[in-house]
């Protein structure tokens, strides 16, 4: 190798070392603003049972192994966000999937109940996804429960000929319903308690929470 091209390489060695140095204290930084962020939790949250290092974690292990199943499918996957819980989930995934092509089309699906929702029975509100044939579908919600909001929009999305379907859920209720309804991609398995933060609302509040908690009982007014 020419003296040159040995500098030139050199250079570019030192070069991506002073980027990893980087990268790590930004790493270093993130993890402290945490601690700084969860030092103090909200008075309303009774406790945090998924801090906000960990879904950061969880999300870019989720993108790997969806990057790598999805591998084939570059500009026809469809990424199905349901609204409004899986809002901040959905962005943060979407941007570290590896695919640079693929298309966003969120949905809403309504549950019948009161403020802390447990579908029994659900229905899409406005229109469907549209131009789903032959894509493959990624459902990505905030929590799996009762199931009847994935079984719907499964049945939906495979009824418009898409070329698959599947979901990934930050959440799932280590209860019956929730353990026997297929979801392809799961977060974190929890207990069932009623769990706000990172997207999940009580009366559409605390969805702004970097961190998922149990809310406190007196908190809730309904
Ligand atoms: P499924 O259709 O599986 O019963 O319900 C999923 C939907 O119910 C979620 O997308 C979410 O909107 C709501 N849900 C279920 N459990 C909880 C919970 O513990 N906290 C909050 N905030 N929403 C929940
Ligand atoms: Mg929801």
């Amino acid at each position: 190798m020419p003296d040159e091209r040995i500098h030139q390489s050199l250079a570019d060695a030192a070069h991506m070392r002073e980027e990893h140095v980087h990268e790590a204290r930004i790493h270093e930084d993130r993890i402290h603003e945490d601690r700084i962020h969860e030092d103090r939790i909200h008075e309303d949250i009774e406790r945090v049972l998924v801090p906000s290092a960990a879904i950061a974690a969880r999300v870019r292990s989720l993108a790997m192994t969806l990057g790598e199943d999805y591998g084939h499918a570059d500009g026809r996957l469809t990424v199905v966000p349901v609204m409004t819980g899986s809002l901040l989930f959905a962005a943060d995934l979407v941007r570290a999937l590896p695919q640079r092509r693929l298309r966003i089309q969120l949905t809403t699906v309504s549950s019948y109940g009161g403020t802390e929702t447990a579908s029994r029975g659900s229905s899409i509100v406005g229109a469907l996804p549209k131009h789903l044939a032959g894509h493959h579908v990624l459902i990505v919600d905030d929590i799996l429960d009762s199931g009847g909001t994935l079984r719907l929009l499964r049945s939906e999305f495979e009824a418009r000929g898409a070329a698959d379907v599947r979901a990934c859920v930050l959440l799932r209720k280590r209860i019956p319903s929730a353990l026997s309804t297929p979801c392809e991609y799961v977060g974190f398995d929890i207990d069932d308690d009623f769990v706000v933060g990172y997207g999940l609302d009580y009366d559409d509040l605390y969805r702004n929470l970097p961190y998922v908690g149990t809310l406190r009982r007196d908190a809730r007014t309904a």
